[in-house]
């Protein structure tokens, strides 16, 4: 088993199930702590960053020769729960050139060829600083990379890695959710007159809405990600089943494409609501903020980054000869925000990730690990 197999393996065997997704989750302390010691031992510079309480980014690095270079390879600590699983998720048990567990495939294989990558670089000497950071919170909120984003380090690119099958993956869909809510009047429904429907409200609000969803559906196709939409998720209203209700949410999830923003699209529905209250005068909905945002990845075609990355695939793994985009959001929707150009790019297929019995294919971990390294040379 090659040296990046067994990194993974260790990986994998501790359990970092995002807190926010699972009463049960550990979240990522033991694994950063983890990923430290790895660097400490093998005499890598490497520091942790606070984001919450117990939840640090790591960030590792090796220093270029140009100064004012900076890359960052971004791959995330934590995973979704592993609930209904037939093999231990935690067990990292070996099917020939397979790994089964819970982020072998999104992301602990990027994640350990990037580490591997790190340490093979050195002895290179890189032009630019290359950084490897392991973050907190992708599959929740991505406060982690947020918090490296904001961290001042100033990086021009940004590698995230995910499974893509060692695709270079240059544009990805962004989300945008939020609660909408309308405001009755409760009564005993032996007397409705008394009260007004919160329920029936909003039974004039999703019509608009479900329209608004079919026309973003129909209207538009981005040549790399697809279509944009919006969909009601879920619905909660009413207190007992004798009482008009004075209360009625909606949760929506809106999935933006590459030149769309959060706040357009919540100026859109925005519009539908002011139109609403406009038609039924006694209708009160409102948004309820703050919304969470998650920037589409904008198209990174024609970004060096992109480039050298393209060359690494080609030679190594005979992929990356197209650029692909994807409909899933990363880390790379905040890093961007720095102004850095950023790709996805990881061993793993995508269909694996957040499965039942998810793995990776140790062959792919192996050429991701040398790709990683070809791109920190030659950025
Ligand atoms: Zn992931």
């Amino acid at each position: 088993m090659s040296n990046v197999s067994k990194l993974l393996a260790e990986l994998v065997q501790i359990e970092s199930i995002n807190p926010n997704l699972s009463s049960k989750g550990s979240g990522e302390a033991a694994i950063a702590a983890y990923v430290g010691k790895f660097c400490g031992d093998q005499g890598i510079e490497f520091k942790f960053q606070p984001v919450s309480e117990g939840r640090d980014n790591v960030l590792a690095w090796v220093r270029g020769t140009d100064p004012d270079k900076r890359i960052v390879f971004d791959a995330h600590l934590d995973t979704v729960p592993a609930d209904g699983w037939e093999r231990d998720p935690f067990a990292a048990e070996r099917d020939a050139r397979r790994m089964y567990g819970r982020g072998t495939c999104d992301t602990k294989s990027s994640l350990a060829a990037m580490l591997y990558a790190l340490v093979a670089i050195r002895k290179d000497k890189p032009r630019a600083t290359v950084f490897v950071a392991g973050t907190v919170d992708e599959e929740y909120r991505k406060a982690g990379a947020r918090a490296l984003a904001q961290s001042g380090i100033g990086f021009e690119a940004a590698v995230a890695g995910e499974p893509t099958n060692l695709e270079v993956v240059v544009a990805h869909k962004g989300s945008v959710r939020w609660w909408i809510e309308t405001i009755g009047r409760a009564a005993h429904s032996s007397k409705p007159e008394l009260g007004l429907n919160a329920i029936a409200g909003m039974a004039h609000v999703i019509p608009e809405l479900v329209r608004l969803g079919d026309k973003l559906r129909t209207s538009y196709e981005h040549s790399l990600v697809g279509a944009p939409s919006l969909t009601i998720s879920l619905i909660q209203g009413g207190s007992d089943i004798c009482t008009v209700p004075a209360r009625c949410e909606i949760f929506l999830d809106r999935r933006l494409v590459p030149q769309e923003t959060p706040a357009a699209a919540i100026e859109e529905v925005e519009k539908v609501l002011a139109a609403l209250r406009k038609k039924h005068q006694d209708l009160q909905v409102r948004s309820v903020f703050p919304a969470v945002e998650d920037p589409p990845l904008e198209d990174a075609t024609r970004s060096r980054i992109a480039e050298v990355a393209a060359e690494a695939c080609r030679n190594v793994a005979g992929t990356g000869g197209t650029f692909h985009g994807a409909p899933w959001g990363t880390d790379a929707s905040q890093l961007q925000l720095t102004g850095a150009k950023c790709i996805v790019l990881g061993p793993g297929d995508g269909a694996q990730g957040h499965t039942i019995d998810e793995y990776v294919d140790l062959d792919q971990v192996d050429k991701a690990t040398e790709i990683y390294r070809r791109i920190m040379k030659s950025y």
